[in-house]
């Protein structure tokens, strides 16, 4: 296990910002943490890296106790803060150079990590000089100098323009080949094009963990339709595949399937059959969106 979280609680002041979370990372994994602005996940990245301690509850990466083993935790861990402070006056290549003092690391590693994020073409800028998404690089490639086990990742997309944003994540899928991979985000776009779990929290309570690939399997599709007159919902309960049916007022009726196979068509014949008309119908996903807003409003 990568990362084990159990039973982590930490208040400021009267605020609960983590309620009882426990969760487990295997080695390997990218998992995206997500959750609304103030839900704990900033807090929980610093409890994972030392900057925290946790009012209760352990926590344990790469095998080493947060509160009795600092250092080897540290140095598994790979850490892009939310608000990365990099010193904009420094050149890429002496920032590198004074990360690599701290954590007394040869120097030849930093042209490795220089191409390993792709920063080759400005390594001879000064920080102030590039844009936020190469600064996420160079945030990145100081992450990656002491080659980590575990890279924890704090909003790492935050600022950046469309362009910018792919490539950023595509180079997290390309580290994340090697390593297991924290990362928080509030967007879902973002999990569903990086990660392989999930882990929701809410108001400092984790509130899902599940594999995206189980998120999936289990779309549920919900098919709004009105018809030109009433129908008995047993009726439309025989419909292949229907977990439920609801009446929303009038002749519409939310129907709702256990599959990911377009029922719209199923729809429209049984309406044929029964001499009914479809005044007008429409089909959702129930996906990793409608989840987040089911746990999280
Ligand atoms: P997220 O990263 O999910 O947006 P945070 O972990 O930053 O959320 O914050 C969770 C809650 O804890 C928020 O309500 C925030 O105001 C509070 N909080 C975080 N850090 C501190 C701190 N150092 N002092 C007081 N409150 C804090
Ligand atoms: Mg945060």
């Amino acid at each position: 296990m990568s990362i084990t979280v159990t039973n982590i609680t930490k208040t400021f002041g009267p605020q609960k910002a983590l309620d009882d979370v426990s969760f487990s990372i295997n080695k390997g994994e990218i998992v995206g943490f997500l959750g609304p602005n103030g839900a704990g996940k900033s807090t929980m990245m610093r409890i994972l890296t030392t900057y925290y301690k946790a009012d209760t509850g352990d926590a344990e990466v790469n095998g080493f106790d947060v509160l009795t083993s600092e250092t080897d935790v540290q140095k598994s861990i790979g850490y892009l803060p939310e608000h990365n402070p990099l010193y904009l006056e420094m050149y890429v290549k002496e920032y590198l150079a004074f990360n690599a003092d701290v954590y007394q690391i040869s120097k030849s590693k930093i042209g490795e990590v220089i191409e390993q994020t792709g920063l080759t073409p400005e390594s001879h800028k000064k920080i102030g000089q590039l844009s936020k998404g190469y600064r996420q690089r160079v945030g990145l490639a100081a992450a990656l100098l002491h080659d980590p086990e575990v890279l924890i990742l704090d909003e790492p997309t935050t600022g950046l323009d469309p362009n910018q944003l792919v490539e950023i994540r595509k180079l997290i899928r390309e580290i994340g080949k090697e390593k297991t991979i924290l990362l928080s985000t509030h967007i879902m776009k973002e999990v569903e094009a990086v990660c392989d779990r999930v882990i929701i929290i809410s108001k400092g309570k984790l509130v899902a963990d599940k594999k995206l690939e189980e998120l999936r399997e289990s779309e549920e599709q919900i098919i709004e339709v009105e018809f030109d007159y009433r129908v008995e919902e047993q009726l439309l309960n025989q419909l292949p595949n229907v977990s439920n049916v609801k009446n929303t007022g009038g002749f519409v009726y939310e129907i709702t399937f256990a599959t990911s196979k377009d029922m719209r068509p199923a729809v429209f014949d049984f309406a044929h059959d029964n001499q009914l008309k479809t005044l007008q119908l429409s089909r959702k996903n129930k996906n990793l969106e409608s989840l987040f807003s089911e746990l999280t409003a």
